[in-house]
């Protein structure tokens, strides 16, 4: 295993307009204007003007240049399409998840990108800027953070970013799909938040509302489908698993995400395992995300440890070898692994890959699903696939975050 997480999730979760550019990038964005080739001769003015506007705005569409020049639309088409024939300008990309998008963004040929990586979890809003080859441009700053009381999270992001960024990725901790917003909550179920009403934006396309209060491209995802995409560099198929304090899990084929119909797809927290469990968040009851969670793994030890009893505590215990904490942690891990066994059946995964957010407990669970999977398994496909812990979760959502935002300029 390598580094475990040193922050699991706490014992109670169960379930910058870039207004100026840096002073390199503004360097940088200066060449192509002070060096127009001789053959074609000096740009004219709608066309200076379009590469002093990319310069001082970063990337911009035809429209956000046709409303800051003055200019008409047609007049910076032409500048637009000269520019970019001489190499004076490049396409940037635009937002994602919007298929009927037909806009072209354009940038300065040699800006380099910063995209800031948002990732909220059920306890603290973590931002990372990082360029785009994945390079950390500046370290993880975090703070506490509830979701579920926020009533604008889009503006809430827009306000903490503070220095200019060219996109920005959020990972939220639900099931989202795009264009649309948060999927599986159900108004009315209060679920693990202990509200039953959520706010009004969990329904709405975050994607475009950060768009339009920031002016850059915005990707939002579930951040375990990112986790799932972060470690999946060069393993063309996995399932990847979080137990223990929450359920969650994502599936990533062939180097893609996989989303389903709506979103939802490798939500194996809400597989059905006890029918006469209690109500779940998504309005089933008996999801494997109500039996696998930290407050029954917590409930089942404190009657011999304590009421105590807190999830760093079975950490340690498990740690110190303690058996009964041991058995806890595998019986876990079979539970989840014969829910899950035809999901893998189904996707023949090269790996699955386990959050080690329970640090040196993961082992234990670890064991129970390996074997769950020896019960439940065809040979060949048991012995196929790997069991793995995976890295830290916010290092891989970064990842998964830096690389989607890759593949999505690579899409326009
Ligand atoms: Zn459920």
């Amino acid at each position: 295993m390598r580094k475990p997480s040193s922050r699991p999730f706490s014992a109670d979760v169960t379930s910058g307009a870039r207004s100026t550019p840096s002073a390199d990038r503004s360097g940088a964005a200066s060449a192509p204007v002070a060096a127009p080739t001789a053959a074609v001769g000096a740009p004219r003015a709608s066309e200076r003007q379009v590469l002093q506007l990319l310069g001082a705005h970063g990337p911009l569409s035809r429209a956000r240049l046709t409303e800051l020049s003055g200019l008409p639309l047609r007049t910076i088409s032409g500048a637009t399409t000269r520019l970019l024939a001489r190499g004076l300008v490049t396409h940037a990309p635009a937002a994602a998840g919007r298929p009927g998008r037909t806009g072209k963004v354009f940038a300065l040929p040699g800006s380099p990108q910063v995209i800031a990586v948002v990732v909220v979890t059920h306890e603290d809003l973590a931002i990372c800027r990082v360029r785009a080859d994945g390079s950390r441009a500046g370290p993880v700053t975090r703070t506490p953070f509830r979701w579920w009381t926020c009533p604008d999270l889009p503006a809430e992001v827009a306000g903490r970013l503070g220095a200019a960024v060219d996109g920005v990725v959020l990972a939220i901790p639900q099931a989202y799909r795009q264009g649309h917003g948060v999927m599986l909550l159900e108004d009315g179920v209060p679920g693990y938040y202990g509200i039953a009403e959520y706010p009004a934006w969990i329904h709405t396309d975050l994607a475009a509302a950060l768009t339009a209060r920031l002016g850059v491209p915005a990707i939002v995802e579930n951040l375990i489908n990112l986790a799932a995409l972060g470690e999946a560099d060069g393993v063309d198929s996995l399932i990847y698993l979080r137990l223990g304090d929450i359920v969650a899990s994502a599936v990533v084929i062939e180097g893609r995400i996989v989303r389903g119909a709506q979103g939802a797809a490798g939500e194996l927290g809400h597989v059905h395992v006890d029918p006469h469990g209690v109500l779940c968040a998504c309005g089933a009851r008996g999801c494997l995300g109500t039996v696998a969670n930290a407050r029954h793994l917590l409930g089942v030890l404190r009657p011999r440890y304590g009421d105590d009893l807190g999830l760093f505590d079975v950490i340690a215990l498990a740690a110190q070898g303690e058996p009964a904490v041991r058995r806890v942690l595998a019986d876990l891990g079979r539970t989840a692994g014969t829910a899950i066994a035809g999901s893998l059946l189904m996707i023949n995964p090269r790996a699955l890959v386990l959050d080690p957010v329970l640090g040196p407990a993961t082992v234990a669970v670890l064991e129970g699903l390996r074997d769950a999977f020896t019960r439940t398994l065809p040979t060949r496909i048991r012995t196929a696939l790997t069991v793995t812990p995976g890295r830290p979760q916010e290092d891989a959502v970064i990842d998964g975050a830096t690389t989607l935002w890759r593949a999505s300029t690579q899409h326009r």
